[in-house]
């Protein structure tokens, strides 16, 4: 079906951000067009981000838990090995039909999906290089730019996607390497660091900075950071790789200190860019109608998701903000709720944001930095899972609940939890915050026995009066 018809809503892309925006509109009884390049729906998100990494993450942590934790509990196995392409294999089963589901749910809300690249012709029409050849002009009343985001390249790596690659191709490496290095300790290269670690991998991750993760909690990060050296993972902080040769058998990275000074080399088998992601506008002709963007490429936006040109908004990687799926998935929803003429809201500081290691690192809203740059007086309540009968039930007790509220109102003004299912324990801290919820609310919300949650509430506890278990 072609486009031409007029729409009342038009999305670039077909990611978390511009699916959920075109079922979104669609549901709101708008006619709605999705233009999408890649051949598939769900971005990078569903192909080769979000899901993809955590089906290997998942089956890694299967294989290392057999090999290593299995006698613990009383497992015998007379051998445990990886088949690495049954391992792909179930990784792209599982992409497989998510995308596809996502082309159901667009038939099932009437939403029109042309597979093609599109481009803007005016603030009204964009027109489409269409997959199967030829080309079309999609008209929309409004049109949303949801095409996401890119991986960050170097200045002198060049990536090849076998023996230097990007986190895709790190989620598809055809056999595991001996030596892995990871350029850049954010949580892309931590996740991906860990899945080649557990499956046998000497890993080591270099990072230009002080800090793994910087935008984690200082002491909770300590903890993370400790935990990812006692399963093997090697830090080299501060320091900028200069280059890399490839001209051998394997990788010579050369290595400087941030701060100038002596240059080291370090081998490696495969090397995994992961300095960061940048926001993917190539070939949309954004100047030919004038929409304005940022030194760092990102379209600006006002609170309405709307461009400077009228008609035209942008939602998910490529505006400032987070960049992350959920956060693109409600843009899109607060996007399309306003041009509906209805209200929309998202709040930036209530993004969770969960690294998918083994333990997790899970937070949402500010941390113990942050609060301490606000002025406010506040108290800390912490608890560690050791204590946690859950966790010590079944043997996986590394990790802490940390929560910071205000001392005079004892409002929550942040919850860091590390633990195993951490990106899923924090969703009661996200909903105390969007409540405006004290610590106190949370420790007298009756918690079931024996959970994880338990250390929240004990967290809580521990914030405004004082823990039982502890
Ligand atoms: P994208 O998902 O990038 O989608 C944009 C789409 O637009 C793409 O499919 C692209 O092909 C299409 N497009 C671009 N230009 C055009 C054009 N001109 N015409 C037609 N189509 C176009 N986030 C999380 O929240 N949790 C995670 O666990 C997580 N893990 C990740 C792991 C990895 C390895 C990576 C790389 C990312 C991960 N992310 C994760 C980030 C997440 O993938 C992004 O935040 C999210 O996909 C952004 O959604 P988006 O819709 O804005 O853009």
């Amino acid at each position: 079906a072609s486009g031409s018809d007029d729409n009342d809503v038009v999305v670039i892309g077909g990611g978390p951000g511009g699916y959920v925006a075109a079922i979104k509109a669609a549901q709101l009884g708008l006619k709605t067009t999705c233009i999408e390049k890649r051949g598939t729906l769900g971005g990078t998100c569903l192909n080769v981000g979000c899901i993809p990494s955590k089906a290997l993450l998942h089956s890694s942590h299967m294989y290392h838990e057999a090999k290593h934790s299995f006698p613990h509990h009383g497992i015998k196995l007379a051998s445990v090995e990886v088949d690495l392409p049954a391992m792909m294999g179930q990784k792209d089963k599982a992409v497989g039909n998510l995308t596809k589901g996502i082309e159901g749910l667009f038939k099932k809300n009437k939403v029109n999906y042309v597979k093609g690249y599109g481009k803007f012709l005016s603030p009204s029409e964009v027109s489409v290089d269409t997959l199967e050849g030829g080309s079309t002009i999609v008209k929309g009343k409004n049109i949303i730019i949801a095409t996401g985001s890119d991986v960050k390249s170097l200045p002198g790596i060049t990536i090849d996607e076998e023996r230097i690659v990007s986190s895709t191709g790190a989620l598809a490496l055809k056999e595991v390497p001996k030596r892995l290095v990871v350029i850049g300790a954010g949580y892309i290269g931590l996740e991906m660091g860990s899945v080649w670690g557990r499956l046998g991998s000497e890993v080591t991750v270099v990072e230009f900075g002080p800090d793994i993760v910087p935008t984690m909690d200082g002491e909770v990060r300590k903890q993370f950071q400790r935990s990812l050296e006692k399963q093997k993972m090697k830090f080299i902080l501060k320091t900028k790789v200069v280059s890399v040769d490839t001209t051998g058998n394997g990788v010579k990275l050369t290595l400087e200190p941030a701060a100038g000074g002596d240059q080291t080399s370090l081998e490696a088998d495969v090397v995994l860019v992961s300095a960061g992601r940048v926001p993917f506008t190539a070939g949309l002709e954004l100047d030919k109608i004038g929409v304005e963007t940022d030194k760092a490429g990102r379209i600006l936006v006002n609170e309405r998701f709307a461009t400077n040109v009228p008609g035209v908004y942008a939602i998910g990687d490529v505006i400032p903000g987070p960049m992350l799926a959920h956060k693109a998935e409600e843009d899109g929803v607060a996007c399309v709720e306003y041009i509906a003429g209805k209200e929309g809201h998202v709040d930036y500081d209530l993004v969770p944001g969960v690294v998918y290691t083994h333990p997790e690192v899970a937070s949402v809203g500010k941390t113990e930095e942050q609060v301490k740059t606000l002025g406010v007086d506040y108290r800390v309540g912490k608890f560690p899972f050791l204590a946690n009968s859950r966790a010590k039930a079944i043997d996986d007790a590394e990790g802490v609940v940390k929560i910071l509220a205000e001392k005079e109102t004892d409002k929550i003004l942040g919850v860091h939890i590390m633990a195993p299912n951490a990106g899923e324990l924090i969703h009661e801290a996200a909903l105390a915050l969007q409540y405006g919820a004290s610590s106190e609310d949370i420790a007298r919300t009756c918690h079931a026995h024996p959970t994880m949650s338990e250390a929240v509430k004990e967290a809580a506890m521990a914030t405004y009066d004082k823990p039982i278990h502890i």
